[in-house]
């Protein structure tokens, strides 16, 4: 945690350090209304309440937001395109969906008052960031169907900075025009900051003098701390996590503050539960589990208790920014992500912090895993840095057996460690693809 902080600006600060009990009836009267609302409007809601013998007069505390059915991604599936909207088709000025790579894509509509309590929630969270009117902020998302572009994009301009509306790709041309234009603020994915980054320094161009970074806002994809460091040295910037999903609304669900310790929930809007994803039990504050997010507030597709997939664990403890909503930590990954080795749980990012405390290392790695006579095998390749993979395949070999071992005592997994040439591994102008899960391929086929 940053015992400075490197600023305190807030965009609303009289919503976002409402006493707590204010909080709490807030939530609870919009949770209410919310309820009442779609048992009417929306089909969806109403038969599943149905089926689950759920009224809108059983919701009288907070706590009995668990009476409430969860809902589910394959619910969003099921429904395509418009069912499970609540609004007529006449409200909805705004479509995203996801990219929708296996099967049909999730949707998710927006009425103009969707749109503007999502910007004034991207106001809030890059000004949670220090980002203001005097920045430039050069907005690397991709524009489109993915929530990240506009999502940045339109809270940036409420707060007045200058929005260069980049999105991914070109590398030399976002280098150029970061310099040229005196950029102050980066958003993007992680992975892709870490390409600039590499742009950057094959261009020859000195980062510290020639760009004027000094903000990044980066989310959409699961990141350590020790990635946060590797960017923050190689960009020259303080990072703040963003988190968000296009279900729920797309960027600015959840964000850091300069104490850097854990991600403001906006939870005047988004209610926040975990719960165990195997039995779908409510976790109390601390504990670790999945993400459950109830949306109180939105018009054209509200979702109750919808289950993110994403692992995390909340506190209520005060933060000293004097926010005073829940907090998540670093997401540690989705469920779906975890990879089971033989019957051992492992989340890419704990892999991830093991390889990025090695400075022979770059921060570009793929994990493969295979089945092979009935068992599953793991094979990180990971990337060395220009000045290691020059010191020759024994050093390099030695160095991989010390690798596997550490890996091995820190993961209880057996891995194969697969040290590749620098600029091998591939990059990506958005989300990252950091497991190419052979298992899945197969039972696909
Ligand atoms: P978005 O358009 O906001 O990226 P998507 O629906 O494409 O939304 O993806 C949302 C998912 O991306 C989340 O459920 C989570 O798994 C991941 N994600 C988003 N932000 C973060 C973050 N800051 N840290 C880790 N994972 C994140
Ligand atoms: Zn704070």
């Amino acid at each position: 945690m940053a015992t400075k902080p490197s600023h305190s600006l807030m965009w609303n600060s009289k919503a976002e350090c409402m006493p707590i009990e204010e909080r709490r009836s807030l939530q609870l009267k919009r949770l209410q209304d919310l309820v009442e609302r779609i048992a009417v409007q929306s089909p969806f809601y109403r038969s599943l309440f149905q089926k689950h013998g759920v009224k809108p007069g059983d919701i009288r505390t907070l706590d009995d937001l668990r009476r409430l059915p969860f809902t589910v991604k394959e619910d969003l599936r099921d429904n395509y395109p418009y069912e499970l909207f609540a609004t007529p088709l006449k409200d909805v000025v705004r479509i995203h969906c996801s990219s929708g790579t296996t099967g049909k894509p999730v949707v998710s509509g927006y009425t103009a008052n969707d749109i503007e309590m999502w910007t004034e929630m991207m106001a809030r969270s890059l000004t949670s960031a220090g980002a203001s009117y005097r920045d430039v902020v050069h907005n690397s998302y991709g524009y489109g169907l993915f929530t990240g572009g506009l999502g940045i994009d339109t809270g940036a301009r409420k707060i007045g900075a200058a929005t260069v509306p980049m999105s991914g790709g070109v590398n030399n041309r976002q280098i150029m025009l970061m310099e040229d234009f005196g950029a102050t603020v980066l958003t993007c994915t992680p992975s892709y900051a870490l390409v600039l980054a590499e742009a950057a320094a094959q261009m020859g161009l000195d980062i510290r003098n020639r760009i004027k970074l000094r903000v990044g806002v980066f989310g959409a994809e699961p990141w350590t701390e020790e990635m946060r460091v590797e960017i923050e040295e190689k960009l020259h910037l303080e990072a703040y996590d963003i988190f968000g999903m296009g279900e729920i609304m797309g960027p600015g669900v959840s964000v850091e503050c300069a104490y850097h310790n854990g991600l403001h929930m906006q939870d005047d809007n988004f209610l926040p539960e975990i719960i165990d994803p195997d039995t779908g039990e409510p976790l109390p504050p601390g504990e670790q589990g999945e993400l459950v997010i109830t949306t109180l507030t939105k018009e054209a597709m509200p979702l109750i208790r919808y289950r993110t997939r994403d692992i995390t664990r909340l506190t209520d403890d005060p933060c000293p920014c004097g926010r005073t909503s829940v907090r998540h930590f670093k997401l540690t990954g989705r469920t779906d992500d975890m990879l089971i080795i033989k019957g051992v749980n492992v989340f890419p990012s704990q892999i991830e912090a093991v390889l990025l405390r090695h400075s022979e290392l770059a921060p570009q790695y793929v994990l493969v895993v295979e089945r092979k006579n009935n068992l599953d095998q793991l094979e990180i390749q990971v990337e060395a840095t220009e000045a290691f993979y020059n010191q020759g395949a024994d050093t390099i070999s030695l160095f991989s057996e010390k690798l596997h071992y550490e890996m091995q005592q820190m993961l209880y997994v057996s891995s194969k460690i697969i040290i590749v040439p620098p600029r091998t591994v591939q990059r990506s102008e958005g989300k990252a693809k950091r497991v190419i899960d052979k298992r899945k391929e197969w039972l696909e086929r």
